[in-house]
């Protein structure tokens, strides 16, 4: 038999992670990006020995391929993956191709917002109850390279939209559905439920064992769980009422019900503040009980836990006004839940690029917390009409350290200045971790010049 042919669509973390997988498993390996790829990404193939172009996509070979992996920055639409898919070429993601060469069993972690944050944590929790466990997905190393050697016994993995398009067979043990509110729905033919459709493929191919861990005020969640009611162990999340079975908040103490633990922490003892990083937590809690770690080991990772830059990170203070950094937060969801957690008066910091947001979610939350807004963007009309009315000052600027400045200038002692942008950041800078690293030296800045 010949040997297979293996594309690789896309040059990046997981694209480069999978030919080198491909390559080990002795497929004939081809690796296109149209764009340029990064130079250590580049000797990482030469080395390797596997062929690949720049620039360009040669279709000819590309649509010769036995089976392609699509990096999920693609779009399904592009013509060139609407050709392999006519002519019967299976396009399947990385998490999707890595999968059938591991033997470790695997948590899957989605959801609109909060991925990373109960991701890291999950496996914070598994790590330091001494598991062997990997961490991978949307997040950190290629989930493919590490499966060349195949030496972890559990995969934390979060997982995309994009990527779980691309899943078909894949098992997951353990699965996480956090919440589902409107994102990246230019990618979905701007229909809501093609983006639920493609969230609900987490559970495509749970089993009645498998514990499914959700968060059961999300109405999306909930209506098409209706509608699907599909054969797996539930575990919901309440921040509402308690459970019989799952967590909930009750009185600001995280609760956790499976058949064989059950567990409770103060939130104030933990690291995460606001309501949304209850759900993060008890999510992570759940799922490292469903694999069997013990309370001991959970409360002690809860304490120890460290999250990652850019979600409501506190970026110091400068006469009593403590400035804080959500520049992770790009949709409007996420900035409900920054502002939910403030606990004194807010200067806002929002704006940049706009992906269709529909800011009336917001209008209770600012009305009680925010009394500023400061406007960071290009274009930020759409943000002045509608908060025109409610918030009584709104100032517009285009250069960080002068939002940071004015935010100084408006507070007083006690206040909060918030950067929770609610859209995307490639207007004015290269990412949403340039947008937070530029708050954090403008606010540093401030720190040096009080002293
Ligand atoms: P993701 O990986 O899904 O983007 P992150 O953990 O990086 O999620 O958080 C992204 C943004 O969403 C941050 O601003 C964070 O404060 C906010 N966020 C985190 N968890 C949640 C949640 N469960 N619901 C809503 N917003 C959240």
């Amino acid at each position: 038999m010949s040997v297979q042919k293996v594309v690789v669509l896309g040059g990046g973390e997981s694209g480069v992670g999978a030919a080198l997988l491909a390559q080990a498993k002795g497929f004939d390996v081809f690796l296109s990006d149209r764009g340029a790829l990064k130079e250590s990404y580049r000797t990482a193939l030469q080395t390797a020995g596997i062929s690949f172009e720049e620039g360009q996509h040669s279709e000819d070979r590309i649509l010769d391929a036995s089976e392609v992996i699509k990096s999920p920055g693609i779009p399904s639409t592009v013509p060139l993956v609407q050709k392999l898919r006519e002519q019967g070429t299976p396009v399947i993601s990385e998490i999707e191709f890595a999968a059938r060469y591991t033997k470790a069993r695997l948590i899957g972690i989605t959801g609109s917002n909060g991925k990373t944050t109960t991701t890291l944590l999950t496996y914070h929790l598994l790590k330091t109850a001494g598991f062997n466990v990997g961490l991978a997905g949307n997040v950190g190393d290629s989930f493919a390279e590490q499966v060349i050697a195949d030496t972890f016994d559990y995969f934390v993995l979060e997982l995309s939209s994009f990527q779980l398009d691309d899943m078909y067979d894949t098992h997951l043990d353990v699965m996480v559905l956090l919440n589902i509110t409107p994102d990246h729905l230019d990618r979905y033919g701007y229909s809501f439920q093609n983006y639920v459709d493609s969230k609900f493929r987490i559970l495509q191919n749970a089993r009645p064992d498998d514990d499914f861990i959700y968060f059961n005020e999300s109405q999306p969640i909930l209506d098409e769980l209706a509608k699907r009611n599909p054969a797996v162990n539930r575990l919901p999340i309440s921040l509402q009422t308690p459970v019989e079975e799952g967590g909930c908040l009750t009185n600001g103490t995280l609760i956790t019900k499976t058949k064989e633990h059950s567990i409770s922490v103060s939130q104030a003892e933990t690291p995460l503040r606001g309501p949304h990083n209850a759900i993060n937590m008890l999510a992570a809690i759940l799922a490292a009980q469903s694999v069997g770690a013990s309370n001991d080991a959970i409360l002690a990772g809860l304490k120890t836990f460290q999250n990652a830059a850019h979600r409501l990170e506190p970026a110091g203070t400068v006469s009593g006004i403590q400035f804080i950094n959500d520049s992770k937060a790009t949709n409007v969801d996420s900035v409900y839940y920054a502002l939910s957690s403030m606990d004194a008066p807010t200067i806002w910091i929002a704006g940049g690029q706009d992906k269709g947001n529909d800011y009336s979610q917001l209008d209770e939350v600012v009305r009680q917390k925010v009394k500023a807004l400061i406007c960071l963007g290009v274009d930020n009309h759409k943000l002045v009409d509608y908060f025109g009315n409610t918030i009584s000052t709104i100032y517009e600027t285009q250069r960080v350290s002068d939002a940071v400045a004015k935010g100084l200038e408006m507070g007083q002692p006690g206040d909060i200045v918030l950067l929770s942008p609610a859209c995307a950041s490639f207007d004015l800078f290269k990412n949403y971790e340039d947008r937070g690293n530029q708050f954090k030296a403008a606010v540093k800045n401030l720190m040096i010049s009080d002293k």
